[in-house]
């Protein structure tokens, strides 16, 4: 959240810096004012959002390529060093960039890649945030985590907490998909559903973070789970071959990992590891939520809160904490924001299947989408080699393509009833 009534407790149980690498300090996106690193996560001085800052030094390829095949190779760009994580965790990241010819061909655009991030232990971007989080939450003394989530977070959670021993308290909306309730109630930790939208469950949580001594990741925490988005962008950075892509297109929930992979494409010029090349972010959202395309389009700089109507329910934030920042990102790098409908979320998912073999669930469908609408209108150029970022698994949302995803024929076991079919050659 960007704002909030009062200013929160700016320290924590343990009141020790969870920092041992580059991170240097708390500093407010609006003005600047720096705040150690505890789990504050709005200035002191004018209640804007905090985020982590560095001293980042020059740092050399071969080290990073010589870590570990997991995001905490990244470690020297990330606030918490991975010795606990190392012991424990589930080590999320190093996904697969798939090259999407196939894709394409079909689209007429030059050359496409699909970072696939449903190869995460549970199968979203979002076990990278969490594991910065927990990582912090545990340097700060937190016993207890918790979150808000619209499902894939509530999973990461819920499953990074017992791998660590951690006790969770996970708040989601009661209307979530039955995939997100089984996957994050079997990890054993709490689980509490609320009735109302994802904002109603976001501000109870900041309600509940205000009286308990909680790491909550997305709100007392935000700062260090945020940071964890960054290494969707290193990673597709270096697989790349250590260069930044044309154009990469970002789904739009909160708004955060479309700003941290601005953020980690600018660390990675600044350090010296990819050569400054100038590349376009493009935001995704779902029409029944998109508040932050409409303020693009319109011009706006604030983004207008709506009420959430989408399959895509992992993006269904009415009131985007980091939509301004988006609208900014997207803005300075000559992007776009876009929107599609449900009907094409699920045009999306299958066209991504039918012709790469990846089955994303419904952001991904949003992605894919999205950057097909662009092309139509315009806004992204086909010779751009561009990313697209599938961030969650189909698995989890199947009953979004479950209506158009039916047996081609259902028969009697008899060589009759098949040719009767005329599927035959
Ligand atoms: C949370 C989530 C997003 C968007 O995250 P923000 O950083 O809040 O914009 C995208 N895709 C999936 C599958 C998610 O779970
Ligand atoms: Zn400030």
């Amino acid at each position: 959240m960007s704002l909030i009534a009062s200013p929160p407790r700016a320290t924590s149980p343990a009141q020790a810096p969870p920092s041992v690498g580059n991170a240097t300090a708390l500093v407010c996106r609006e003005c600047g004012e720096r705040q150690p690193l505890t789990a504050g996560y709005v200035c002191a001085e004018c209640f804007g959002p905090l985020e982590v800052g560095y001293q980042l030094p020059a740092l050399r390829r071969a080290v990073i390529e010589a870590g570990p095949q997991s995001m905490w190779r990244y470690a020297p760009l990330l606030p918490v060093a991975p010795e606990i994580t190392e012991r424990g965790g589930l080590q999320p990241g190093w996904t697969p960039l798939v090259r999407a010819d196939r894709l394409a061909r079909e689209l007429g655009v030059r050359r496409l890649w699909v970072k696939d991030d449903s190869a995460n232990p549970t199968h979203p971007f979002k076990d990278r945030v969490v594991a910065i989080a927990l990582e912090a939450a545990e340097r700060l003394g937190f016993g207890t985590v918790a979150c808000a989530s619209t499902g894939n977070l509530a999973n990461a959670v819920a499953a990074a907490a017992a791998r660590r021993g951690l006790r969770s308290v996970v708040f989601v909306p009661s209307d979530l998909e039955a995939g997100k309730i089984v996957t994050t109630a079997v990890y054993g930790g709490t689980l509490v559903a609320v009735n109302g939208s994802y904002d109603d469950v976001n501000r109870l949580c900041s309600e509940v973070a205000a009286e308990q001594d909680w790491g909550f990741v997305n709100v007392n925490l935000r700062p260090y789970y945020a940071e964890g988005s960054k290494t969707v962008g290193y990673e597709v950075a270096e697989q790349l071959g250590w260069r930044t892509p044309d154009a990469v297109v970002s789904p739009v929930a909160s708004g955060s990992l479309l700003t941290k992979v601005d953020k980690a494409f600018r660390e990675l010029a600044a350090t010296g590891l990819v050569e400054a090349t100038p590349y376009r972010v493009f935001g995704a959202q779902a029409t029944g939520c998109s508040p932050v395309a409409a303020a693009f389009r319109a011009g706006h700089d604030v983004v207008r809160p709506v009420r959430p109507d989408t399959i895509a329910k992992s993006l269904a934030i009415g009131n985007p904490a980091d939509g301004p920042y988006a609208l900014d990102v997207v803005r300075r790098t000559g992007g776009a924001i876009g929107d599609v409908s449900d009907a094409e979320i699920v045009e999306g998912i299958r066209l991504l299947a039918r012709t790469e073999g990846l089955f994303a669930e419904t952001a991904g469908g949003v992605v894919v989408a999205t950057y097909v609408k662009l092309l139509a209108q315009g806004l992204v150029d086909p010779d751009a080699e561009t990313v697209l970022l599938n961030t969650g698994d189909g698995l989890k949302t199947l009953d979004a393509v479950a209506p158009v995803a039916r047996p081609t024929a259902t028969i009697d076991p008899s060589y009759a009833a098949f040719t009767a079919t005329g599927l035959e050659d």
